[in-house]
């Protein structure tokens, strides 16, 4: 007997195919949420800007990259990260 199968996201029925994709990329966006929720909390002492990550999507996820106004700034958000 063939039983039948539904995919849901919260409330949404979706494809299997939306499904599986929401699944594999739901640990990325988490991920990439905190890096973005830490950095925002920095500001430059010297500048008082804020540092610009730049996420770049590889095969088994996705690599990040700070920049900002000066190594000050970088070396401050790094420690944060620890
Ligand atoms: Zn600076």
């Amino acid at each position: 007997m063939k039983i039948k199968m539904e995919y849901k996201i919260g409330h949404r029925k979706v494809s299997q195919r939306e499904w599986e994709r929401h699944l594999t990329q739901a640990p990325l966006e988490a991920a990439k949420d905190a890096i973005r929720q830490q950095v925002r909390r920095i500001r430059c002492p010297r500048h008082g800007t804020t540092a610009t990550v730049t996420f770049t999507k590889t095969a088994r996820g996705f690599n990040t990259q700070l920049r900002g106004c000066c190594d000050e700034l970088i070396g401050l958000v790094n420690r944060s990260r620890r």
